[in-house]
Order: structure tokens, then sequence, then C-alpha cells
């Protein structure tokens, strides 16, 4: 039987004991029927919280049914850690809403998983969250431009647009765009390039993450429309 790996994006009641899993893997979403699986006595109910590593196998068809499974991580320190659980749901409502059915999901899945590992292990959930965010929007298409003007190309003096979409020269910045200066800028840079594997998380203060914060989410809202229910909650006990 084939057996794939997936991470638990979401998990649904449906009927009296069974849900509905929305997961993703190396080939994209998929959603499965876990028949049975809120029974006491199931072997497959550890595999149905959200945000779980999973390997499982499941029918073919429209509406497949999970058949067996294994769990291989619960990410139990992040799960333990609201902040950082709650950031962690708001990266999985994002796969599970804007990723496209024809995008490199091999990439992006390994990404996911390399993201989960360090929030696992207590790395600044607020900066994996912003680099993961910075990324997607790359994926998604929404590549930001960090090294020259947008307009004219020059690469001097250069502030931050989010109308521009990334660098523009005050000649063709307009006084009633708001724009970010040098700070700002290669902070965004370095979130937005960072390799997981080589360099280490920045460390960023406060005002700083309220400020990028801030940019991501208007990025978030103008380009794709969609704030996750995780992102408000997150709102709620950090106050920005
Ligand atoms: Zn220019």
């Amino acid at each position: 039987m084939e057996m794939i790996d997936a991470i638990v994006l979401r998990s649904l009641d449906y009927k009296d004991n069974s849900k509905i899993l929305y997961l993703y893997t190396a080939k994209g979403l998929v959603s499965v029927i876990a028949h049975g699986v809120k029974k006491m006595n199931s072997s497959l109910r550890v595999l149905s919280q959200t945000g779980n590593y999973v390997r499982i196998s499941f029918s073919k068809g429209e509406f497949p049914s999970l058949k067996e499974g294994l769990l291989l991580n619960e990410f139990s320190a992040l799960r333990n850690d609201l902040f950082a659980y709650t950031y962690y749901t708001h990266i999985l409502e994002l796969v599970n809403h804007t990723i496209p059915e024809d995008s490199n999901h091999q990439k992006m899945f390994l990404f996911l998983l390399k993201i989960t590992n360090k929030l696992n292990e207590g790395t600044d959930a607020e900066t994996l969250s912003f680099i993961f965010e910075l990324k997607l929007l790359y994926f998604l298409g929404y590549g930001i431009n960090l090294k020259q003007c947008n307009i004219c190309n020059r690469n001097e003096d250069l502030v931050f647009s989010i109308e521009h979409g990334g660098l523009v020269c005050k000649s063709h910045l307009t006084s009633q765009q708001h724009s970010y200066e040098q700070d700002i800028i290669e902070v965004m840079s370095t979130l937005y390039g960072i390799d997981l594997d080589r360099a280490p998380i920045p460390m960023l203060e406060k005002n700083m993450k309220v400020i990028i914060r801030n940019i991501i989410d208007i990025m978030y809202h103008d380009y794709l429309g969609f704030k996750t229910k995780s992102r408000s909650i997150i709102e709620q006990f950090q106050k920005y």
C-alpha cells in the first residue's frame, strides 16, 4: 500500500465519530475522511490533531478515506507553547488557503517541515512566521524587489514602499505614499532571503517586529485579500 507523508492542516468533525482531515503533502492538498477516528479505541485517533506530521495511506476516488497511518511527529514542545502554536496554525491556514494546485508542492512541503521543526526547537515563532510569510509571497508569484528601484533600476537613495512592491528611489516615490528607510529594508532583505539551513535566525527588537508585522499584513491584504483566523487571535494577545 502506498504511504505518503503529510501535515494535518486542519481537522473537522464529521458525523458522530469521524473527522475530515485537510492535509498537505509533497503532492499538494488532499482531504480524507477518517471514519470512526473519534472512538477511543481507534488506532488512527492519534493522527487527527491539527499540526501533526503523519505517514498515511488512503483509498482512491473523489472522497478518499484514511486507511492506515503512523504518527511521525506531534511537535509536543510547539504544542505546549500557546503563542508559538498559534503562529503555527496561522502558517497552516495560509498553506490551506493560498497554495494553488499547480505549485511546486515538494519544495513547499519541505520548507513547511523545516519551519515547523524550528518552531518546535523553540526558535522565535514570530520571526519564523515572518520568514514563512515573505517566502510564501515569493512562492505565490508576488516577489518583492529588494535590490533596486522598481521603476528606473537605480540602486541608490532607495526606500521600501508597499504600493511599489519593494524598493523605489526617492524621485519615484510620490509624496502621499508611505515608505520605509534603510533599517527596515535590511531586515526585510535578511528575512526574505534567509537560508534556514545556514544562517541563524535574526533577533528582532519589539518595535521592529511591530513594523514588519504591519508591512506583511498589508501585503497579504492587498495581494491576496486573505487574513487567517489565527492572525486575529495573535492580534488579541500581542496587541498588534
Ligand atoms: Zn527610480
